[in-house]
């Protein structure tokens, strides 16, 4: 790759103006570009980290109309925090808002910081979230890097190495620093992202449109679409779980996750993870037993679910029970609920206990983002 000094100011000058009056002109019309308010572009960038742009439309409408400010977010009960962030995944980024948004209200007077450096002290913000709020929100020559930051750079100059090592990113965050400095910092970052999602694409980039097209080493030494490099990745690991229904009084009982790690703080049925080669009802006899001091009486099987995490493919095992032994001690279960299962279908839960209480007849097997689709659909529908 050419060193920050191979490229001339001049040249870095041109893909600067090309690329914003490219964005000018065909940027995609998203709720956070009608705004300038910080607290709004935090969330929209929260939302944005690992997940889609059309899938983060409806949750970031509906997060602002009922947290439309930091100090009502910071007031909000994080179980309801969950509740609008249910089905958005990577349940983290809700407790680190709520968290954050506690911390700017008490040591900042309810005013996002405006510098990388203070923004980086809040709570779930990275070097990429400081520099999307720094720059977007505030005018700062601040660098991001992300996923299409990295594809446009490393093909803008002929980069072939392993993109996910730190030397490479360390450099390609010093890349960003250079050409994002100079008028409209917030644009051009959005610029380069907006290249990145739309044109300068993983698979058949679209260079003939593309705004930077003459000075694309990538695109003249040929084959632009090997780059990035990525080293394979491993095979997910398989995980087998097993989950149970136990019914009294026509309610379910509910155990919810203990804060932090994967899916920290969702609500579940109980169950666990069985060992390697153990009976699958044994394993959830004793899985019962160690979380929550329960014997189980009779179990009838109800089928699987299959869940793929982002390192991890978990077969849950599902079963009803309705008789048990014992009073409810729990260990490593932050709290327990007796519940029906429309109310338990309401709390914050991820995507296994959704497709299991799915499974068992308890839900529809409508996902809450497919539930919001179709309610704007039946909005949309009763307009005149
Ligand atoms: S010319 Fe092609 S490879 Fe180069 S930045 Fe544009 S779309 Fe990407």
């Amino acid at each position: 790759m050419p060193s920050l000094s191979e490229i001339s100011d001049a040249r870095v000058s041109t893909v600067r103006r090309r690329l914003l009056s490219w964005y000018d002109e065909y940027r995609r019309d998203l709720p956070w570009r009608k705004t300038k308010d910080p607290f709004a572009i935090w969330i929209s960038e929260s939302m944005l980290q690992q997940t889609r742009v059309d899938t983060v439309i409806p949750y970031y409408e509906r997060f602002l109309d009922r947290f439309p400010t930091v100090d009502q977010l910071a007031d909000a009960e994080l179980e309801d925090v969950y509740g609008l962030w249910t089905g958005l995944g990577y349940y983290s980024r809700a407790r680190n808002l709520h968290s954050a948004a506690q911390t700017i209200v008490n040591e900042h007077a309810g005013q996002l910081p405006n510098t990388v450096k203070d923004l980086r002290k809040l709570k779930g913000i990275g070097p990429y979230t400081a520099g999307a709020v720094a720059s977007i929100a505030f005018n700062k020559e601040e660098p991001l890097v992300d996923g299409n930051v990295i594809r446009v750079l490393t093909r803008w100059l002929d980069w072939r190495e392993d993109v996910s090592t730190k030397p490479v990113l360390d450099t390609l965050w010093k890349w960003a620093g250079r050409l994002v400095k100079g008028e409209r910092p917030g644009d051009f970052n959005q610029a380069l992202m907006e290249l990145g999602a739309t044109v300068c694409t993983p698979r058949a980039p679209r260079c003939l449109i593309c705004p930077i097209q003459r000075s694309c080493l990538g695109r003249q030494a040929g084959d632009p679409e090997s780059i990035p490099f990525k080293p394979k990745k491993k095979r997910a690991q398989s995980v087998q779980g097993v989950a149970v229904w136990i019914e009294r009084k026509g309610k379910g009982l509910a155990v919810r996750r203990p804060e932090g790690g994967l899916l920290g703080g969702m609500w579940e049925l109980p169950g666990g993870t069985l060992e390697t080669n153990e009976n699958i009802e044994a394993g959830l006899r004793r899985c019962l037993h160690e979380s929550l001091s329960l014997k189980l009486g009779h179990l009838k099987a109800m089928g699987q679910i299959e869940h793929l995490f982002s390192h991890r493919r978990l077969k849950l095992h599902i079963f009803q029970a309705h008789a048990f032994e014992g009073r409810i001690r729990r260990h490593e279960i932050a709290e327990h609920r007796w519940l029906s299962p429309e109310r338990m279908a309401e709390l914050p839960q991820g995507g296994p206990t959704r497709k299991a209480l799915a499974l068992l007849g308890k839900t529809s097997h409508e996902s809450p983002r497919s539930r919001l689709k179709s309610e704007r659909q039946n909005q949309k529908s009763l307009e005149p």
